[in-house]
């Protein structure tokens, strides 16, 4: 399936977000599992402007592309990874200690 193929697949569904998984696996017929691999590709923002996370099974919405963008890389990439202290982004998940110990901004004083 390509690209295209599936984002007409998607938009062709008007059910609930939360139903989308079952429906599309019933109507492809594919291995449940393949469905986290493919890209869930959201609805257009026109509606109210939210941007939908486009992750197949996510449905987080955000205001903004940025917000959104954010929550993918470090949710669904997992190549980086907010300070929880400050705004700081990290680029793995074993920065995140030398980062708190060394420099964050909201570090303790030891
Ligand atoms: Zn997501
Ligand atoms: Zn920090």
């Amino acid at each position: 399936m390509t690209p295209e193929e599936w984002g007409s697949f998607v938009q062709s569904y008007a059910g609930r977000p939360e139903d989308f998984g079952a429906w599309a696996w019933r109507t492809l017929k594919i291995p449940e599992e393949m469905l986290y691999i493919a890209p869930y590709e959201a609805p257009p923002p026109e509606a109210n402007g939210d941007f939908f996370c486009n992750y197949h099974g996510c449905f987080n919405v955000y205001k903004t592309k940025q917000a959104r963008e954010n929550h993918f890389n470090v949710v669904h990439l997992g190549f980086r990874v907010p300070c929880p202290d400050c705004n700081a982004v990290l680029m793995n998940r074993n920065s995140l200690p030398r980062h708190r110990r060394d420099h964050c901004l909201k570090r303790k004083p030891a």
